[in-house]
């Protein structure tokens, strides 16, 4: 008699069912961990991501194919940039470090950048892990580890991130470095692209936190990060310190409901399927099958966001107004439902939303009249 299944056992094979035979399990890289902090409450997100569904795929099955990607154009200039930041050992990124972050310790004269190279995900982790312990193990020294590979669990198999660079300080704490390609103008840049940068170096912290707690006494991983881009449209760097404690709780909270995909995983009908293979329709019926929360923000972190945003529109749904109008408006979920509550025709006037509404209506009608004086 077969052994019984254990629950990661089970759970594990709903999930590839969900994918679909023989598709391959899309892993979770820090951009997918990272987007579903900006979007917390997307059941739709949580058990596509947490079975390892290719979204991009599913996208253009669906005949909504997503517009993310970089330009070979931008590619090579954004490496181009990268390249410049740590030329030299990384002595610019270090003073960089020093300056925004660390002032009162020793100027980074010279540091170690210990050479992170082996084989595989799982070798490149734990050489990165041994590399981060000997640097423990020798404070009053600056360490620059260059593209460390980090491991984080998620929903019970660990997910591979490549920071872009960590700094160990001289008091032994470790500082995420992300260097992006968009420029910093007059020392601010655009803050949808900082949000999505922070986010990002979120789940790094996150993962760093895990390699530290394995070690005694535990090195603090700081929750200020720091961003590198270029100044005013120059090739020269640029950086600022951007605290991520906020990004950091949403993204360990949305973690946690990660491995809570089992409940959404049940409440899901019977043989439903996620597989690229499938026909349009069939497939249009597995996705909306699992509730979504459409907010624009979807439109630069999810790779369904043009899928959900047509279903939305089509329902009326006031999500893809915004989170801040859905917000104002309480319990009034459809735009039809606002018009109606506007016009008098349906609501509770003593709900504040239906009184504000109310109120602009007539607002609306007494300056039209006006008007047309
Ligand atoms: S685009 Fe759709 S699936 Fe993706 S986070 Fe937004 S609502 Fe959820």
């Amino acid at each position: 008699m077969p052994p019984p299944r254990t629950r990661g056992t089970a759970l594990r094979h709903r999930l590839a069912e969900l994918r679909g035979p023989d598709v391959p399990a899309k892993a979770l890289d820090a951009r997918a961990l990272a987007a579903l902090a900006a979007n917390p409450g997307c059941a739709r997100r949580a058990i596509l991501d947490g079975a390892g569904v290719n979204k991009a795929a599913l996208a253009s099955a669906l005949g909504s194919p997503s517009a993310f990607g970089q330009s070979q154009f931008a590619l090579t200039r954004g490496n181009a940039f990268e390249a410049k930041v740590k030329a030299d050992g990384g002595a610019e990124l270090l003073r960089l470090v020093h300056e925004k972050l660390d002032r009162s310790a020793e100027p980074p004269a010279e540091a170690r950048v210990p050479d992170l190279t082996a084989t595989g995900p799982q070798g490149r982790t734990a050489r990165t892990a041994l590399e981060l312990r000997e640097a423990a193990a020798h404070p009053g020294a600056w360490t620059l580890l260059d593209h460390p590979m980090l491991a984080l669990d998620v929903a019970g198999s660990p997910a591979f991130l490549e920071p872009d660079a960590v700094v160990v300080h001289p008091d032994g704490s470790w500082t995420v470095v992300e260097i992006k390609s968009f420029p910093l103008l007059d020392g601010s840049a655009d803050p949808a692209k900082v949000g999505a940068a922070a986010r990002q170096a979120a789940v790094y912290v996150l993962a760093l936190e895990e390699v530290a707690a394995r070690l005694d006494p535990s090195p603090r991983v700081r929750h200020r990060i720091l961003l590198v881009c270029p100044r005013d449209f120059s090739n020269l760097p640029a950086a600022s310190a951007v605290d991520i404690r906020k990004q950091r709780a949403v993204t360990a909270r949305q973690l946690t409901r990660l491995t809570r995909i089992e409940d959404i995983a049940e409440a899901l009908p019977e043989g439903t399927c996620f597989s690229p293979e499938l026909p349009a329709d069939e497939l249009t019926a597995a996705v909306e099958s699992v509730p979504a929360t459409y907010a624009p923000e979807c439109l630069s972190a999810c790779e369904l966001a043009f899928h959900c945003r047509a279903r939305s529109r089509e329902t009326g749904a006031v999500t893809s107004l915004g989170r801040p109008v859905r917000a104002e408006l309480g319990g009034l979920t459809t735009v039809e439902d606002v018009l109606a509550a506007a016009r008098g025709e349906a609501g509770d006037p003593a709900d504040p939303a239906v009184a504000a509404l109310r109120r602009a209506a007539a607002l609306r009608a007494e300056a039209l009249e006006a008007a047309c004086r």
